[in-house]
């Protein structure tokens, strides 16, 4: 074989993707319970939106973006003419930024006007060095709650972000819900500030990633995986003692009703994450699975200033990211791995003139709802039932040319001791009756 998947890409097969559309599929359902609707966006926008969005100092833009170019904008740029801002596109490597822009350019919000809920899935692409549950495209399910400053609206959101795992059977006490305020343009420049000058005044201390990013985003140091830099950051200024009285009601209100609510968080005023919109309230739900610096499964925050960076209005908003690929393994981890459902009744051909029989019927049995699967590769009776095991097919019917001349055949059940005949006039009828009696 002489092609292989682009490193950091995965193939999700059969079981695997079943994972991924049962937790899609669950998400879809809590969500819609809070209110949320479906959003698709396009896998590619302008460079320039995820730019404005997220912000060019973050290691996201800097560093990991995916650039789409076509035929065209490739001999431009072979020829060093510059292309115009509708030629330079990128991959997403996040949602939050085209749902900004989606909603605005549709008019699906509208200062002071109603609340709008939406709720993704898709895939994101980041140029990261490529380690488990870490990748270069990946998925991630989503939600974004716009049109509100209100605390409640950030209460809620990590209500629903919490709901969401545990409806999934993930055991609360191998979880830590993080949770910070980030302060907002009037408080966080401050504190910006004292960051930066904590930072020079330990730069022979500090890696040199750190030290670069002192002046575009010295923030950015307390993400930093380097532990003689954990070490130094952890005697950093917090910014819980720089929040404005603002800044800090909305927090202390957010911290009332999550107690009220009874969700359990840690307190970590250093959780700063690493897109440069976030707002006010942060949070991050890590498992302690040993999956080592990957064991963020997902995080949010307030993103209050993100929509007037595209378009005029001020217009609040929250949101949070799962990535699908770190809770798969989570839930494998437990035990939780999906389960593949299996074909229920495999319509074997005993005899060649039975083959259309057993063709027209299956498509009658599927058409009532039963998963059904029959030979298409001339095989022997014997290597059709091997197939009925293979595929774990609950239920076995052989017609060949004795069921065909009495009309009638067996159902037999692969999984326990129990057989029946049915007559073929009204088989699928019958075998409606006799599924339905035995609960299959
Ligand atoms: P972020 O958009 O950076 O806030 O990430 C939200 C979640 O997406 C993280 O908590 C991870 O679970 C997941 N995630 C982010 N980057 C990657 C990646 N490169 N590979 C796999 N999952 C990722």
């Amino acid at each position: 074989m002489s092609f292989r998947a682009p490193k950091g890409t995965n193939d999700l097969i059969a079981q695997d993707a079943w994972g991924y559309l049962n937790i899609c599929k669950q998400a879809a359902e809590i969500f819609f319970r809070y209110g949320y609707q479906p959003i698709q966006t396009p896998t590619f926008e302008s460079l320039d939106a995820f730019v404005r969005g997220i912000g060019s100092a973050t290691d996201v833009i800097g560093k990991e973006m995916f650039y789409v170019n076509s035929a065209t904008s490739l001999e431009k740029l072979i020829a060093g003419v510059e292309l115009k801002a509708d030629e330079r596109l990128a991959l997403r490597p996040e949602m939050t930024a085209g749902v900004a822009r989606a909603v605005l350019e549709r008019g699906v919000v509208v200062a002071d006007g109603p609340l709008v809920k939406l709720h993704y899935a898709g895939s994101m692409f980041r140029h990261e060095r490529p380690q488990k549950g870490r990748l270069r495209e990946f998925h991630q399910i989503g939600a974004e709650c716009i049109g509100s400053a209100e605390p409640t609206a950030d209460a809620e959101v990590i209500m629903m972000f919490i709901h969401f795992f545990e409806s999934l059977g993930l055991p609360k006490e191998r979880f830590t819900l993080l949770l910070n305020s980030m302060g907002d343009e009037h408080c966080r420049p401050a504190y910006r500030e004292q960051v930066k000058q904590y930072v020079l005044d330990h730069a022979g201390q500090l890696c040199e990633d750190c030290l670069r990013r002192a002046d575009t985003n010295p923030l950015r140091a307390f993400d930093c995986k380097n532990p003689n830099c954990q070490s130094i950051m952890a005697e950093a200024p917090v910014i819980t003692d720089a929040l404005c009285p603002e800044c800090a009601d909305h927090y202390a209100e957010v911290k009332r009703l999550l107690d009220k609510a009874g969700i359990t968080y840690v307190e970590d005023p250093y959780l700063v994450r690493g897109l440069d919109y976030y707002t006010r309230t942060v949070f991050e739900l890590q498992s302690d699975d040993g999956q080592g610096a990957q064991n963020a499964l997902g995080g949010g925050g307030r993103y209050d200033r993100l929509l007037q960076e595209f378009g005029d209005k001020s217009i609040p908003g929250l949101g949070f990211a799962i990535g699908c690929e770190r809770l798969l393994m989570a839930l494998e981890s437990r035990g939780l791995k999906a389960v593949m459902p299996s074909v229920q009744v495999y319509l074997a051909a005993a005899s060649d003139d039975a083959r259309p029989t057993v063709f027209l019927l299956a498509d009658e049995l599927r058409r009532n709802a039963f998963s059904v699967e029959i030979d298409h590769q001339s095989r022997s009776l014997k290597s059709q039932l091997k197939s009925a095991d293979r595929l774990g097919a609950e239920y076995l019917v052989a017609i060949g040319s004795d069921e065909l001349s009495c009309g009638v055949a067996t159902l037999r059940s692969l999984r326990e001791d129990f057989s029946v005949e049915f007559g073929l006039a009204d088989a699928v009828q019958n075998l409606c009756i006799i599924m339905q009696k035995n609960k299959c």
